[in-house]
């Protein structure tokens, strides 16, 4: 890239996808190998030595990322959870204390709870709307990481990264921010103080639905050295396929996000004053607690919206089998709508604990087909209730 000051979708298009020399390809090969021919020992042509260590196809997608969330060093892995699971190793020690939003994705809360406990790693769910129950819990422990998504899976709660930041950093720890619901394309956290950026890369950044992958990213030279050494040592790294594909997906994460955030604007207007809802949680509109909030730290809204019954777990169950458009299953951030019944499907690992999602709840990836067949499709759902 020559310009000066690259805008957000000429950085995900170019950034580390320079043409091929010899060919002129302008998509970057797929490089499969998994070891690289040596001039005499030791003598490498360009760094490559073996694959778990370095992969041309990966490098470019960590480039890419590092420059989309406008950080200085990214780090690929083979799942959200393969990275979360790398940084905790890279960071923390037994005796370190994990700091997490009570509506932690589930599966993040246990890796913490149920892998990392055994080993010494002890973590508090709270509020992390709750500034002050967040400083004590950061205090009563030997904290190193507080740890927050925002928006929330599948809560839709709105956490302020500037206020968490400055939390975690008087008493020493650092700030985690899983980016996976809003995008780099909607909100980038290094620049609002957090430390580290998390992602499954399965979701908005691939964008697809076929792929599975994940991703650190961070400013300090120091803290990407030890991330860099446990994805070298441990080996969670993403394959090249994988690499590919999520490089792919990324390039047009800005349009994607565009369409994803007025599509899901337009389905949580359409379901708001309907008798048979209890709540819409989108931050797209005004009567959401964390709407001012979303507006100052993010530039759109994304395209998650969970809606709780009135009819509760019942009718959410009869909307989540009735819909055409919308496919039942888990995951989300793909093009194509999905719904999902958190408490039995996303959620189950957090049944009965004080993470549980209502059973009222559904929560809707809305997709980027025409907006019109993704309302007559809701429409036609609930009139089956
Ligand atoms: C899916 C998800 C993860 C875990 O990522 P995987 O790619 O499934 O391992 C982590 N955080 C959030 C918010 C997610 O939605």
């Amino acid at each position: 890239m020559s310009t000066e000051n690259p805008g957000f979708n000429t950085r995900a298009i170019h950034a580390g996808q320079a043409f091929e020399p010899r060919t002129g390809a302008v998509v970057p090969p797929l490089h499969f190998s998994s070891t690289y021919a040596q001039d005499g020992i030791g003598g490498l042509r360009d760094g490559y030595e073996y694959g778990r260590g370095g992969n041309p196809t990966r490098d470019s997608l960590q480039e890419q990322l590092a420059a989309v969330e406008g950080g200085a060093h990214a780090y690929s892995f083979g799942s959200g959870l393969a990275a979360e699971d790398s940084l905790i190793r890279a960071v923390a020690r037994p005796g370190d204390h994990i700091v997490l939003g009570n509506d932690a994705y589930g599966g993040t809360y246990r890796l913490i709870s149920r892998v990392l406990g055994p080993w010494g790693i002890g973590n508090t769910p709270v509020d992390m709307s709750d500034h002050d129950a967040v400083r004590a819990a950061v205090a009563a422990n030997q904290t190193r990481l507080l740890w927050v998504e925002t928006p929330s899976n599948p809560l839709m709660k709105i956490s302020d990264i500037a206020a968490l930041a400055e939390i975690a950093h008087e008493a020493g720890a650092l700030l985690v921010v899983d980016n996976t619901f809003a995008s780099p394309a909607l909100q980038q956290p290094l620049s609002l103080g957090a430390d580290v950026v998390v992602h499954s890369t399965t979701k908005y950044i691939g964008g697809h639905s076929d792929v599975v992958g994940g991703a650190i990213v961070v400013n300090d030279a120091e803290l990407a050295e030890k991330i860099g050494f446990v994805q070298f040592a441990v080996g969670a790294v993403s394959g090249p396929m994988d690499a590919f594909l999520t490089t792919r997906g990324l390039k047009t994460l800005g349009v994607r996000m565009a369409k994803h955030s007025a599509n899901a604007q337009a389905v949580a207007e359409w379901l708001t004053g309907r008798p048979e809802v209890e709540k819409v949680l989108y931050p797209g509109l005004p009567e959401h607690p964390g709407h001012e909030l979303a507006k100052s730290q993010m530039s759109g809204f994304g395209g998650m919206v969970s809606v709780q019954f009135a009819g509760g777990e019942a009718a959410a169950r009869k909307i989540a089998e009735s819909t055409t458009v919308f496919t039942l299953a888990e995951s989300l951030g793909g093009i194509e709508s999905l719904v999902n019944y958190p408490s039995e499907m996303t959620h189950a690992s957090v049944k009965g604990t004080e993470l549980a999602v209502p059973v009222n709840l559904l929560r809707f990836s809305v997709g980027i087909e025409d907006v019109e067949d993704i309302i007559a499709d809701l429409e036609q759902a609930f009139a089956a209730l």
